[in-house]
This record gives C-alpha cells, structure tokens and sequence, in this order.
C-alpha cells in the first residue's frame, strides 16, 4: 500500500529561537513510524538551520519556488537553488498563494508550470488543492479541484507524476478548526483519485499519495488517516503550541 506522507507548513511562521527549540524536541523524539515519510515545510530563511541541525530522517521542503530559472528576479528563489541547497520538496500552489494575500494570486496553469519545473530541476512537489466553503456549499468541490489540477495532467509525463503529492486541503477547513470528518475527506480524496484514473492513468492514480490538509491534529489525525484514500497529511495550525510526538502504532 501507499506510504505516508506526513507534512508540516510552518508558512510564515518563526524566528531563529523558535526553529532551535523545534529542532531539538525534533531530534529527541522517538522514532518516526515504518512506511512514513515526515516533511517539514519551512521559509526558506530557516531552511540552513534545519538541513545543518535537524535529525536527518525529517526532510525539509520550502514553501515556494520560482516560475522561473535563475537571473534577474529580484526576491525569487529558484527550484534549482532549493536543489543545490540539498533539498527534496517543495510545497506549491498552497490556498494562501492561488488567493494572493492582496496581490495578485497564483492561478491554476502558474502552479501546473512552477511544478513542472521544480520537477524538471529534480524536486518532489505537495501540490495543494481544495474548495472554498461557497464552493462546497455549491455543490462544485471536484469541478474546483479537476480545475486545479487539469493544466498539471496536460504537462506531466506519466513517470513524472512519481514526484508528486497532492495535497487536498479544503480552504474552509485551514486554521479554522473544522476539519473534514473522515468520511468527506475521504469521499474527495476518492473522487480526486478517480480523476486522476480518468486524466492520467490507472497507474498514477493507484501509486499518488493523496494527503489530507485543514485543521488535522493529533486527535483527529488516525480516523483520517485510517481511511484508504488519505495517505498523509499537510498540518499547519498554531506554531507555538506545536509538539512532536511518534507512536507505534503509526502516525498520530
Ligand atoms: P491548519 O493545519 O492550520 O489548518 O493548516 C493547514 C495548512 O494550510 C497546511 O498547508
């Protein structure tokens, strides 16, 4: 069955004292559960400190990548320096980037391209979806994330999908503390596989991990992750109340 992928999305949260005091109950925690991979996506300031201090089984994404290749652009990272830096992953197209923060947001076809390179560059992507309230209340959550993810299914070659995780993360469940029961999250999840069966191939859509995003914690986390077609999480939520914590029975 598919592994878990576990990811955390600090967004735009931290200082160099809070990063120290994560990284070490990080690194005395215990072992992190078989078939799991743990992630964590940070700003790319505090991406130094992490690759140099934190326990190497816990792998470091950034949040953002540029549309394009190194040169004159002023504030942009490029997915080439994430991978020289030594990085595996980078988190595009989050809810909070499609909408802008009062600029101009990141649509569709943008986030399809910003993947497409990060992946050519040799990163693996959380490629995030999801609906609005409105659109769940309209009835439209899977014509929003088929949206979302048609222009990355016209770029993509079928091996290439092997370095994506689609991150579905319904807007209204982000920092609000509704989460999606297990039963929507997985009915979205199995819909959004069924479009990739549809759109890519049978291959792709029994092999991608799909992770859940939107107010997962430790005590929702196992009914989530128990369902078939949640293979993760992307979990976010307030920075300084956050702790680490493993079990043997698997990912809390
Ligand atoms: P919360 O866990 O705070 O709802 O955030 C989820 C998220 O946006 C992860 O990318």
């Amino acid at each position: 069955s598919r592994p878990y992928l576990i990811g955390g999305n600090w967004k735009a949260n931290g200082t160099v004292a809070s990063v120290e005091k994560l990284v070490a109950e990080f690194n005395a925690a215990g072992p992190i559960p078989p078939n799991t991979d743990v992630v964590i996506g940070a700003p790319f300031i505090h991406i130094p400190m992490l690759l140099n201090t934190l326990r190497p089984d816990i792998k470091v994404a950034a949040q953002n990548s540029a549309l394009t290749g190194t040169g004159a652009h002023t504030g942009e990272v490029c997915a080439s320096q994430l991978k020289d830096l030594g990085l595996e992953w980078v988190i595009l197209g989050h809810s909070e980037r499609r909408e802008g923060f009062g600029m101009a947001g990141e649509d569709s076809k943008l986030v399809a391209d910003k993947t497409k390179l990060a992946i050519d560059e040799g990163l693996k992507v959380m490629f995030c979806i999801g609906e609005k309230k409105e659109e769940r209340e309209a009835g439209t959550t899977m014509d929003v994330c088929a949206e979302q993810m048609a222009p990355l299914a016209e770029i993509l070659s079928e091996d290439e999908w092997a370095n994506v995780s689609i991150a579905y993360e319904p807007v209204w469940a982000i920092g609000t503390g509704l989460t999606a029961t297990p039963e929507m999250a997985q009915e979205t999840h199995a819909n959004i596989r069924q479009w990739v069966a549809a759109n890519v191939s049978q291959k792709v859509a029994d092999a991608v991990q799909i992770q859940y995003g939107g107010s997962m914690n430790g005590g929702n986390a196992k009914a989530l992750l128990a369902e078939n077609d949640i293979d993760g999480g992307l979990i976010g939520g307030d920075h300084s109340s956050w702790s680490f914590s493993t079990s043997s029975t698997g990912p809390e």
